[in-house]
Formats: C-alpha cells, structure tokens, sequence
C-alpha cells in the first residue's frame, strides 16, 4: 500500500465510554468481519478480559476502508484500558498518528478521558473528539462540547456518534482519512519496527506486534532485537483482520505481526526496536525502557506439594507476559513460594485468578505491598520488595517510598469529602481546577502504598460514584515509615508484617489483632495475638480455646447436619495454613489491606 493511503490510529476513552463497541462498529462497518462473525467486543479476546470488560494486550486491525472511490489501508490499535498498563498504552500511542477520543454524552470528560488526552498529545498525535452514546435520553452532546474546549480541544470538530445503534461510524471513518496524517518515515532507509505488544502462541512462538517506522520486513529477513541484540528468522508475517492472515512483506508505516520461532516473550519487550541484522539501523527509537515491576506479592501452594506446578505455571504465564518477574522465596510461616512482581494491583489479580482458575492451584497470596528504596546507616541502598525483609530502625538512615500524582474529577458538591480521603491517605494538595461549572478536577501527590488497595472504592462511596480518578508514577519520596510485625502464639508471623507510616501504626496494630481475633478459628488451646514495632508490642488480643464439644453435640442426632460440619471443616482446610501449630485462613493474609 502506498504510505499516502495508510492511516494508524487508536481509540481511546474513560472507561465505559463505548471504546469497545465502537471498534466493534468500525469492524463492522468496513466489512472486515461480517455481521454473522460479529461478537460484542470482538478485540477483548481472552476470556478473563471479556468478563472483566478490559483489554489486557494490545490489539491491531486492519480495515480496508473506501472513500469517494479510493482505498485506504487502515490499522486500528486497540490499547489496554488501564493505569497499570500505561508504558504498554504509551507505546501503543507511539505507534499511531492520531487517535479517536471517545466521549460519553452523558457522563463528559472524565479523569480516564483527560489522562489518556494527555499521553496522545505527548505523543504528536491528532486527537479527534467522538462525542459517543447520543441515542441515551440524557445525553447532552452541547455540555461536552463545552468541556472539550475547557480542555483545549476544538469541541465544534467533535463527532456525534451511537456506537450501539450504528449512528456516525461513516462520519468518524471519514475523519481519519481527512484528519489523520499518513505515517512518514524512510521508506529506503534501514528497517526500524517499533514493537508495541507482543504474546506467546503455542504453535508459531511469540508474536511480535509491530508499527514498521523506516524500511520494510520480508519473510526470510534475519531480525535483531535492538535492545539485547538477540536475532531471529522471521518465518512468518501477517496482519490481522481480525483474524491472522498472512502476508509476504510490512513496509514502511505499516501494522502487522512477525514470527521468528521465539520461545519467550522476555526477548520481545514492549518498545525495542526491530532492526535487519544485515544492514542494522544506527539508532533505536525513542521511548524504549524495560518493564518495571511495582507491586509485589508472596504467592505460596496451599498444598506444599504443589510448590512445583505453581513454577510451572509462572513459567508458563511469562512466556506471554515479560512484566510478570518471580523469584522463589521462603517464609517461615507459609514455606516455600515465590515473590512475584507486578505493573499494579490489577495485574495481580488477572495473574492470581489464571494461577487459580486456568492452572487449578490454590493460592495463599500475601497482602502486595510496593517497593522501598532504603539507605542504610552503612552506606548502602538497598531495595526491599518484601516488608519482613525490612532492616531494622538502627541500620535505616531514610526509607523513601513510592508516590502518584492523582488526577480526581468529581462535581463541586464533593470537592470537600474528596479532600478528606485525600489527606487521610497522606495526599499532598497540588491543584483545584475547573472542568466546567459543575465539576472539578483535584490534583494530589499520593503514596501509591495508600491507593493500592480501596482508595478508589472510597473516592466512590464518598461522592455517591460521581467521581473519576486516574494516577502516574511521580518517584520516590522519603517517608517516616516503620515495620510493623505480628505474633501469633509468641510467633513473629512474616508473612504478616507491613510497613506503615508511624502516625498509623499504633491504630493500625490494634485493628488487626482485633480482625484476626475474628478471623482465626478457635483452636484446642488459647491463641495470644500481639502486634509489634521494632520488638515492642503495641497491641494484643487473644483467640480463645476451642470448646470441646462441638461435635460432640451432633452426635446421636443429626447426622447431616454433623457432615456438613466436617465438610465446611475440609472445605476451610483447603484455605487454611498451618502455622506453628495455629490455623490461619488464606482471608487473614489478605485482612491486613481492608484494615484501616
Ligand atoms: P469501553 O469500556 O470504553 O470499551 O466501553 P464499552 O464499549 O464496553 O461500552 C460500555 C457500555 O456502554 C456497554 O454496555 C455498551 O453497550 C454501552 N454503549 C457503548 N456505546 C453506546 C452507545 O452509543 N449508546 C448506548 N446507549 N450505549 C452504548
Ligand atoms: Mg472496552
């Protein structure tokens, strides 16, 4: 295709503003799939992301789209939709001359909206405005207009579109071929293919998804990843539309995938640059940086024995996965496991429920925690990605954590109550501006420890769901934070400690004694529980003994109702860790994060 007929784009939006189901519209609309193929979300492949309503990987397409007579190559590059995958969206971005900002017409500009506006323009990229769901009663595309301009858009250009009842796809076709610049680039020049997404698949190897920049790939071509310098024979190229098909070559501006017989997707990272071995480009493309691990969790079998499968399947999942790092790690309370580093909460979660759902292992998943930079009083720094490990106070000059800039949008009725949550989350005030007469967007610097876990359930509850919330990585910051740790029967119990800042700690040991009283089942005998900071116990509960007869009581009468008991009892089991001689149910592992 002639580089003045390609036009790459993206779509992006809030979420739920209707980015999926106007993919779906543009698939239909330009035939690459017909009605009969079309299922709802056609790009949100995988099962978990279909249920979740998220994209996980990055997705591209390409449409054949005719204008007034003449084609027009389209790549639509659908990005993930979620702040813990923002490098990957970023890349994704840097992949494309312009993006479809969708806008829902009821709800307006959003904090999702706003953040993902930000990092297109960061990118060079022309925005256009789709001001979606214009079918809903209470739709109000004049407001939005008016927002779009408060945010420095021309509202006037924006398109009114239901993507649910086919209604301006034509029109929004028609944008991207007018207003999107065609890709530039050398078309003579040594290759250089940017790499935006890459996954594993069983028969070809990794895919690698790439936007070629300069030059163009042929079968056959010896391949060099930039970055680490492996090379690779490309056996196959191909675009998807959606489904695979191959072609013989990608040239210059184009969007496709390559094959290389690549067994781990740890070669192909996300923003390298693929050059031809044989006559390699001098300088990689900008951007590239590897994936860096924010969030860390033990993850631990219930059943030891399981210890090997659960490696296996880690092994397995990174092949598709290079942001996903384990190493094994013992503790003394659950044994051995593995610490597993994650880009956010949410891919902690997408990663525990495969393990468990696709892999059948039951998991004890330690409560995540971020990583800390801690300067030691010997004049080293080290990084502690597990808080048991946290030296103790009279080795530590600082410890310095992690922190986000927040971006909270919320209507000014709320303005008060999201100030509130903010400063107690140890958030530092920035910025209150105005989105429109009604709403407002609130600027915090915020310990990312603090959002990690229900900070967005709060800002929910407190401002009746109205408000949007979305956050970057702003660095480290030092912090007065201690480790605080949990004995259970005279037991310091590891995979119990945390760090918390010393304002919190004495009210924070207090709750969870008091939650794990509740949560640790009666044994035989009485259980004491104390929390402690650098060896001083600052709270204390106790488990009391089990009375002796509770079966007893079912005996003679009611047999059902005596099996049923032992079956919860096995049921439980299956959960529980046998710590020293205590039973302690996966729940108490994760009780330390809904602790306030
Ligand atoms: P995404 O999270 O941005 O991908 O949003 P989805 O495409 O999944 O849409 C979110 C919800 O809005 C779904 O229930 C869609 O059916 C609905 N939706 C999307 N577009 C429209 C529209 O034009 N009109 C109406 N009424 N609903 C829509
Ligand atoms: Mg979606």
């Amino acid at each position: 295709m002639k580089q003045s007929d390609i036009r790459n784009f993206s779509i992006i939006a809030h979420i739920d503003h209707g980015k999926s189901t106007l993919a779906d519209r543009l698939i239909e609309t330009t035939g690459a799939l017909t009605k009969r193929e079309m299922a709802p979300q056609v790009l949100d492949s995988m099962d978990l992301e279909r249920e979740r309503g998220i994209t996980i990987k990055a997705q591209a397409v390409r449409l054949d789209y005719q204008s007034q007579g003449h084609l027009y190559e389209l790549n639509l590059i659908d990005t993930p939709g979620h702040v813990d995958f923002t490098y990957e969206v970023s890349r994704a971005l840097q992949a494309c001359e312009g993006a479809l900002l969708v806008i829902d017409a009821a709800q307006g500009v959003e904090a999702q909206t706003l953040a993902n506006l930000y990092l297109a323009l960061e990118h060079d990229l022309t925005v256009i405005p789709v001001i979606n769901k214009i079918d809903l009663p209470n739709a109000d595309p004049d407001r939005v207009r008016e927002e779009l301009i408060e945010i420095g858009l021309d509202g006037t250009e924006a398109i009114l579109v239901s993507a649910k009842q086919g209604i301006g796809i034509a029109e929004a076709l028609d944008a991207i071929v007018e207003r999107i610049a065609p890709p530039r680039g050398d078309s003579q020049g040594p290759l250089r293919a940017l790499i935006f997404d890459s996954r594993f698949d069983s028969y070809k190897g990794v895919l690698v998804y790439i936007r070629v920049v300069d030059g163009a790939l042929k079968v056959g071509d010896r391949v060099r990843f930039m970055a680490n310098g492996a090379e690779f024979d490309v056996t196959e190229i191909g675009v998807f539309r959606p489904h695979p098909v191959a072609v013989s070559e990608l040239q210059t501006g184009e969007v496709g995938f390559f094959a290389a017989a690549i067994k781990t997707v740890q070669d192909t990272r996300v923003g390298d640059t693929v050059t031809l071995a044989a006559n390699p480009a001098k300088e990689s493309l900008p951007g590239y940086r590897p994936a860096q691990p924010m969030v860390f969790s033990g993850l631990y079998p219930v059943d030891t024995n399981e210890y090997g499968r659960l490696r296996e399947a880690l092994e397995k999942l990174q092949l598709n996965d290079a942001a996903l790092t384990f190493e094994p790690e013992t503790s003394a309370a659950l044994g051995f496991g593995f610490r597993a580093g994650f880009l956010g909460l949410l891919h902690l979660d997408v990663i525990q429920e495969r393990l468990e759902r696709e892999y059948n292992i039951s998991l004890i998943t330690t409560a995540p925690n971020v990583v800390y930079q801690v300067q030691l009083v010997n004049g080293e720094q080290i990084r502690v990605d597990n808080p048991a490990l946290m030296p103790v106070a009279g080795d530590i000059v600082e410890i310095q954590e992690p922190v986000v800039t927040a971006s909270i949008i919320t209507p000014s009725d709320y303005i008060g109550a999201v100030m509130e949550l903010a400063q107690e989350r140890r958030g530092v005030y920035k910025d209150l501006s105005y989105i429109d007469s009604q709403r407002a967007m609130l600027t915090y610097q915020l310990p990312l420890a603090e959002i990690m876990y229900d900070f967005f359930d709060q800002l929910k509850s407190r401002t009746r769901g109205y408000a949007s919330f979305d956050y970057q990585w702003s660095g480290y910051v030092p912090a007065d934070l201690v480790r605080l740790d949990i004995l259970i029967n005279g037991e310091v119990v590891d995979a119990f400690s945390i760090i918390v800042h010393r304002d919190k700690a004495y009210h924070r040991g207090r709750a969870l004694v008091e939650k794990l009283r509740d949560l640790i089942p009666r044994q035989l005998f009485e259980v004491p529980l104390q929390a402690s900071i650098g060896g001083r116990v600052i709270a204390r509960e106790t488990v009391r003994a089990m009375r002796k007869d509770v079966l007893a009581k079912c005996y003679g009468g009611d047999i059902s109702r005596k099996r049923k008991l032992l079956e919860k009892q096995k049921e439980g089991k299956k959960r529980m860790k046998s710590v020293g001689s205590v039973d302690i149910p996966q729940e108490a592992f994760m009780a330390i994060l809904r602790v306030e």
